[in-house]
């Protein structure tokens, strides 16, 4: 059997008949139902074995862009000294949100809500000159947030998983440039995951200029309420000129929309929809390292405050973004690419030794195709089978029952158009691996 593939019969996949109450909005729903993850306390998930391998494919893919990118990963910790948040002040600006933690011998300590002072620290105290820059370093980690209202399962969670990345720059020029590089990485990344994600000007502080953005998908459970201008619907985000299209183009939200006197946009133009933030990108210049003394010398001598920028998005997040994106009334219906297995295999008779042959042949040559196989070898009746196949989601559900086989066929079903064939083994293979 292909190590990527597995036996339902000597597998974890704990799904639920009935929704579970509390559980608001489908991608909810459908995480616990599909036996993606497990509430253990409130806004706390663990992740079960099949909403593992969506979260790891998903942060693969964020990943795969960031260093495209020119980002470096490097990982920091979670538990963080106290003593860091003091020196930039935020220790006591930040609020309930932040979990307070002392350890034995009575040191302040917290669990990283965010890695601004820790990164800072680290960079300041290994880079002295202007040689080492600019740079921009991230990692994807646990954060946690006593959220005031955790809901909607792993959307608003208090422990979740971000990839957040800095940038550290010489001047405004090179930051600009890494804010820009970091625009553009976002935007393939959503594409890469099969989303379509609407830059918004976010508000930028104290610092002033364009370089804030969130990045939203429109879906009707959003949280956030955004106006755009709906040529935003129809830029080609393929198109090299896609990133500087988006972001001539208005898109605001509702709070901030509100305060704008004249609105930009004609108003048969404005498109009103709800988005969930997955990403948000921001310059704030020397906040950090002016507070924590970070300078770093020029190349004509003089000592330089490096600017800097921040680059977050939440990965666990997007798990239910995604099914909120793509669902229907039976179950999920994951994008191949980050689906946590390519097909699902119901052996209709795993007592037939024929039968199981030909599973087995047909497990074997998928693996060979860089295919993995969740295989349903248990004894449940195949409507059951069947429903968990739609329930759980993947692409490609093949059918294998001793009927088709004597007549030297499989079915084969597209999970996201119901779409059914009547095929020879080897021609499904063709289909799938095609
Ligand atoms: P929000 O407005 O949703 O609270 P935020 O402004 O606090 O988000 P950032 O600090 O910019 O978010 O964090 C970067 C990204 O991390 C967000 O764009 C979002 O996708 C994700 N994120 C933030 N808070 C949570 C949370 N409680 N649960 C899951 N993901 C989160
Ligand atoms: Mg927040």
């Amino acid at each position: 059997m292909h190590p990527l593939s597995k036996r339902l019969s000597r597998y974890f996949l704990p799904v639920l008949k009935e929704t579970p109450a509390g559980a608001e909005i489908v991608s909810h729903q459908l995480m616990l139902r599909a036996g993606l993850i497990r509430q253990t306390a409130a806004g706390i998930y663990a992740w079960l074995p099949l909403g593992l391998r969506v979260l790891d494919r998903i942060a693969a893919i964020v990943r795969c862009e960031q260093d495209r990118a020119g980002a470096i990963e490097m990982l920091m910790p979670t538990i963080q000294p106290a003593d860091l948040w003091r020196e930039s002040g935020r220790y006591d600006a930040y609020g309930p949100e932040m979990l307070r933690i002392a350890d034995r011998h009575g040191r302040d300590m917290l669990y990283g809500p965010t890695n601004e002072e820790m990164v800072t620290a680290i960079f300041r105290d290994c880079v002295k000159s202007y040689r080492d820059m600019p740079r921009t370093l991230y990692h994807i980690q646990w954060k946690f947030r006593d959220e005031v209202r955790p809901r909607f399962g792993v959307m608003r969670g208090r422990e979740f998983l971000m990839k957040d990345a800095y940038s550290f720059d010489m001047d405004m020029d090179g930051a600009r440039a890494s804010y820009d590089a970091m625009f553009t990485a976002y935007l393939r990344t959503f594409a890469a995951l099969g989303l379509r994600a609407v830059p918004v000007k976010a508000p930028s502080g104290p610092i002033g200029g364009d370089l804030s953005h969130e990045f939203h998908i429109l879906a009707s459970t959003g949280e956030s309420e955004i106006f755009y201008d709906s040529a935003l619907d129809t830029v080609d985000i393929a198109d090299p000129e896609a990133p500087a299209q988006l972001r001539r183009l208005y898109a605001m939200e509702a709070e901030e929309h509100a305060k704008i006197a004249a609105c930009p946009v004609p108003p048969e133009r404005l498109a009103r929809r709800r988005g969930i933030e997955v990403g948000h990108i921001f310059f704030f210049g020397t906040k950090y390292t002016a507070a924590m003394g970070m300078q770093v010398q020029g190349r004509d001598g003089a000592m330089v405050t490096p600017l800097c920028g921040s680059y977050g998005i939440g990965v666990s997040r997007l798990a239910g973004a995604i099914i909120e994106a793509s669902h229907d009334e039976a179950g999920i219906i994951w994008p191949e690419q980050v689906a946590p297995f390519d097909v699902g295999l119901v052996n209709l008779r795993p007592d037939e030794a024929a039968v199981m042959a030909a599973c087995e042949a047909l497990e074997a040559k998928l693996a060979v195709a860089g295919r993995s196989v969740l295989h349903d070898d248990t004894p449940a009746r195949p409507g059951e089978k069947f429903a968990t196949m739609d329930l759980v989601g993947l692409p490609w559900v093949v059918t294998v029952g001793p009927k088709g086989l004597a007549a030297g066929t499989v079915e084969l079903k597209r999970r996201a158009t119901g779409e059914k064939a009547e095929l020879s083994l080897e021609a499904a293979i063709a289909r799938i691996a095609g």
